[in-house]
């Protein structure tokens, strides 16, 4: 058979590389970064090389099990494992009511996937619960940028990197998290100043003009700081305020009652270096603003996001090259999840409490109206509440891992307990989550299924199939219309009979929407389009051909009025203190380039396995470590106030005395995290709990 050359988008991060994998039959021949695509321009990194490496580990997941009484698992058919799936979940709905069952699912799936998941366990089974791991990274951004612009509207596009003259990350760090953006940044030719605003020395700030080592979780203050000193110079873009913008005044008196001392003082940066961020920006042609999940991960951390929205709306650093508020996403298909998984919002952006857009979505899909909910799914972290509380008995994961990534994990194990029935659909039956599973569904990874992602800059990317999924694994496009099947309401879906139909499907839900894609003419579109970014309108004019586009250039945003809204709270306090007892802050994020999450996938590449660490470690300031007797080599005990684990220490000088640093990708790290949430978002609070640390 003759070879072939097949395009793809890579499945980890949001950043969206394209690779050519050349294939004969089911064997792989190389795997290239394609040199035309504009996200990636030839480059990817260690993640995307090794793409294909997990899905041959013998560890994949290659036949349903079924857990027995004794707690042994037995492997068993598709169609027993349909029907135990649909038993088990009917008679718990049969006793409890349609809320006692919820699904979480994922960024990491292609689009359409996402909404047969979304719309089988909605419209065809009657659930009313379910949400996706997207609350764990974006769901910050998503509320901030719904209430800000009125939808979930990331403004850019990476040719701003290149284009901006001062760009600002706050809580990000794309040199090691979103590696082949930073390559955009590298690429700009303005000489930009480019300051990184986060209490560790991250990879990012130290390739970085200026670092400013801000007081954990204050933030706020500092961009409240910030908005003062611009409205008492006058460094304001009057007329955009005035013909695009709404409830200024009111944020104006806000943020002149907060004393630029006490800004100052929250921020540890003092006033002087407030007033200087601000005169940067004033002075910059191109302020750009670039946040990912320092700010996304918080106790107040839409109010945080608003923020620098605030800054862009009053300075008029919106719309135009080089400028904007810009979320910059987690996951491979984050977006695709907040628009298309029928999860927080119905499909295509449209709201499950409004009639005119629930009758607008059973018109498309030929269903009655009352299959579709008239009141949204409760968000992950109230869905986990509700398990631990008894009211779920049944729950179904589906490509993520919360029994190592979510929060305070004592409680999430606790919480899981309480269930009568848990399905856990996954690559491998091994994760944490699928070892507590009553049933497994063993999926296809991504590089055996086909279908679409959706990047940070609102382009969406081919996903093809270069290889069939292990033993009896299936697409999860394949396991929902089995489970369709098996609950008896196949036939709702007999249109959506593969991925690039469900995705015409959701081309007509979208018209009309912000994120229409209507205009686009099939998948065979995207590949030779290099991508697209949303919106493409039917009739798409001029101003979508072009390789990168960003919104806002008219000035008009998507809330009743048109105009961008000024959005801010009062500082809430911290979620817990540090004292003598646990006098020292835990940080968590991203630990390498190399690891992604909860290694799910990663720790499976050898190469990747033989540069990372291969225990969990914490990081420590020379001067806390020395009055503490550590050394890096020694075991320590760090203890929060919901658990305790043993890990390797690190002396780094990255930290300020006083902050410890844990990595996100080892199963250690969440039992010591605080389970607090930003109250417009849902989203947990990773990167602030108190700690102590004790040598072993
Ligand atoms: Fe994949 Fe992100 Fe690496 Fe690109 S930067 S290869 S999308 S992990």
């Amino acid at each position: 058979m003759a070879e072939q050359v097949k395009r793809t988008t890579c499945s980890y991060c949001s950043v969206g590389c394209n690779l050519d994998i050349t294939i004969r039959e089911d064997e792989t021949l190389s795997l290239k970064p394609n040199k035309e695509y504009p996200v990636n321009e030839g480059f990817c990194c260690v993640k995307g090389f090794h793409l294909l490496v997990p899905f041959q580990s013998s560890e994949r997941g290659t036949a349903p099990l079924l857990r027995q009484k004794n707690g042994d698992y037995k492997t068993v058919d598709w169609d027993e494992a349909y029907q135990k799936f649909a038993d088990g979940f009917k008679s718990i709905i049969a006793e409890h009511g349609p809320e006692s069952v919820a699904f979480l699912s994922t960024g990491q799936m292609p689009m359409e996937e996402m909404a047969l998941l979304g719309s089988a366990a909605k419209f065809g089974m009657g659930w009313i619960h379910g949400d996706g791991n997207t609350r764990q990274c974006m769901a910050t951004a998503a509320v901030a940028y719904k209430q800000s612009f009125g939808f979930d509207a990331p403004p850019f596009c990476y040719e701003d990197f290149e284009l901006s003259d001062l760009l600002i990350f706050i809580g990000a760090n794309p040199v090691i998290n979103h590696p082949i953006i930073w390559n955009h940044v590298k690429k700009n030719t303005r000489n930009p100043f480019i300051i990184v605003i986060d209490p560790r020395m991250t990879e990012t700030a130290e390739q970085a003009s200026l670092h400013l080592a801000v007081n954990p979780k204050s933030d706020l203050a500092l961009l409240y700081g910030i908005a003062r000193v611009l409205i008492e110079k006058e460094w304001l873009d009057n007329a955009f305020i005035e013909q695009h913008t709404e409830d200024f005044e009111i944020f104006r008196s806000h943020v002149m009652g907060i004393p630029l001392e006490e800004a100052g003082k929250k921020t540890g940066l003092g006033v002087d270096a407030i007033y200087s961020l601000a005169e940067r920006i004033h002075q910059a042609k191109a302020p750009s603003f670039w946040w990912t999940m320092g700010v996304n991960q918080s106790h107040q951390a839409t109010r945080t996001a608003q923020g620098i929205i605030n800054l862009a709306l009053m300075t008029g650093n919106i719309g135009k090259p080089g400028t904007g508020a810009n979320s910059i996403t987690g996951q491979a298909n984050a977006m695709g999840s907040r628009l298309y998984s029928n999860t927080t919002s119905l499909l295509g952006g449209h709201s499950f409490t409004s009639e005119n857009d629930r009758k607008k979505i059973a018109g498309i899909l030929q269903i009655p109206v009352e299959r579709i909910p008239d009141k949204n799914s409760l968000p992950y972290n109230k869905i986990l509440e509700q398990v631990r509380d008894g009211f779920i008995k049944g729950l179904w994961i589906i490509a993520t891992n919360p029994a190592h990534s979510w929060i305070n994990k004592t409680e999430f194990f606790d919480s899981l307990k309480q269930l009568d029935f848990l399905v856990v659909q996954d690559l491998f039956p091994g994760t944490e989550t699928a070892q507590c599973a009553d049933l497994f569904l063993p999926a296809a990874g991504s590089a055996e299924k086909s279908g679409t992602f959706i990047n940070s800059e609102r382009r969406i990317g081919i996903v093809q199939k270069v290889k069939n999924p292990p033993g009896k694994a299936k697409s999860d496009f394949d396991i929902f219309l089995g489970i369709a099947e098996a609950w008896g309401c196949g036939d709702m879906f007999v249109k959506w009979s593969d991925p690039e139909a469900v995705f015409r499907i959701l081309q007509q839900i979208s018209r009309g929407q912000p994120c229409d894609i209507s205009g686009i003419q099939g998948y065979k579109m995207i590949i030779d389009r290099l991508g697209i970014q949303w919106p493409y309108p039917q009739n798409a004019g001029a101003e979508c051909d072009g390789l990168h586009r960003r919104l806002f250039a008219d000035g008009r945003f998507y809330t009743p009025t048109g105009r961008a809204k000024f959005l801010f709270d009062d500082f809430a306090e911290l979620p817990e203190n540090t004292d003598s007892e646990y006098p020292l802050v835990l940080i968590t994020g991203r630990g390498s380039v190399m690891q992604f999450h909860t290694q799910t996938r990663t720790g499976k590449v050898p190469f990747i396995q033989k540069k990372t660490h291969a225990d969990c470690y914490v990081e420590i300031n020379s001067e806390d470590a020395e009055a503490l007797g550590l050394t890096t080599e020694s075991r320590v005990r760090v203890t929060s106030r919901r658990g305790s684990v043993e890990v390797n220490a690190i002396i780094s000088g990255s930290l300020c005395p006083g902050q410890v640093f844990m990595p996100m990708h080892y199963q250690e790290t969440n039992w010591l995290t605080m389970p607090s949430f930003d109250p417009y978002s849902g989203e947990p609070a990773y990167k602030y709990a108190a700690v102590n640390l004790k040598a072993v």
